[in-house]
């Protein structure tokens, strides 16, 4: 597996491929991989010859606030994890690489951008889109990769991609979770044992959203069933628990139409996300 560190790098790597006639497939990531991951990687083998990862941990999707410093970072372990799976180049750019001085372009979805986690990650989605489409530009991919566990940054997306006439094909992968349901996350090793354990409460309900989805009388049935079990987890704090188209997340009330069940719920300082897609009559 070739480590590429530079935007030449990358450009020699993918031209000689693009002269054999291979098609590029890309999976943004931010590193510490984990299953969630490399399910990305083993989806993208079926649809492309090249597969790169890039592995940068971007700081303008960061708020001054969060977590960029404690972000967790393992690039030795990230690439034996990569070559095991048979990716032929990762991308592993410094922050210098990607936005040197005098940087000062940045792409924004409007709207897309603000609800849900935009509500309280003012930014976060301008610095997604900006630097997935550095990542589209730098490597010319045919394809991208992008998990559902980010829901809304997917959404956003291809949102961008259409807005913008991107021609790359887009493919979301299914959430790859825990044993017992969580949803796997970088983030989870923020967790202590009891909020480890807590944080169950978060595939439980919906879960039992999905199962139950015949017998509710309409959408705020739903979503109070959904509240009131992440409520009975002490350790949990709710940001947000929402119903929601899943083609273009506007407000949705009907549940015989595709919808998505979205929460951001806070253990301890750690907030982690999941979402499930419903439908009456599953
Ligand atoms: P991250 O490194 O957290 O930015 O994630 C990189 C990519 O992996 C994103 O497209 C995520 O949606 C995807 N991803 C992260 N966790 C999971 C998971 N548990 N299942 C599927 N995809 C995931």
């Amino acid at each position: 597996m070739e480590v590429l560190r530079t935007v030449t790098d990358v450009r020699n790597f993918v031209e000689n491929q693009k002269k054999q006639g291979k098609k590029i497939g890309l999976v943004p990531t931010m590193g510490a991989l984990h299953d969630g991951h490399l399910t990305l990687g083993r989806e993208a083998k079926k649809h492309c010859d090249i597969l790169i990862y890039s592995i940068f941990v971007n700081p303008t999707q960061f708020g001054p606030n969060e977590d960029l410093d404690k972000y967790p970072r393992d690039f030795e372990g990230d690439e034996n994890k990569l070559s095991s799976i048979g990716v032929d180049a990762v991308f592993y750019p410094t922050s210098d690489v990607m936005y040197p001085e005098g940087y000062k372009t940045y792409v924004k979805v409007r709207d897309l951008s603000n609800i849900l986690c935009g509500e309280s990650r003012t930014n976060h989605f301008e610095g997604v889109t900006t630097v997935v489409l550095k990542l589209f530009n730098i490597t010319k991919t045919d394809c991208a990769f992008f998990g559902k566990k980010d829901f809304q940054q997917f959404a956003i997306i291809k949102k961008m991609c259409n807005d913008l006439n991107v021609d790359i094909e887009l493919y979301p992968v299914d959430i790859v979770r825990e044993s017992d349901g969580l949803a796997m996350s970088s983030r989870n090793a923020y967790l202590n044992e009891n909020e480890r354990k807590a944080a169950v409460v978060l595939s439980k309900s919906l879960k039992q959203a999905v199962d139950k989805i015949n017998s509710y009388k309409d959408c705020n049935e739903l979503i109070s069933d959904v509240t009131e079990t992440i409520k009975s987890e002490p350790l949990a704090n709710i940001e947000y628990v929402e119903f929601r188209k899943a083609d273009d997340l506007s407000k949705a009330s009907d549940l015989n139409d595709e919808n998505v069940i979205l929460l951001a719920v806070r253990f301890g300082n750690t907030r982690l996300i999941d979402n499930m897609v419903v439908k009456k009559g599953q």
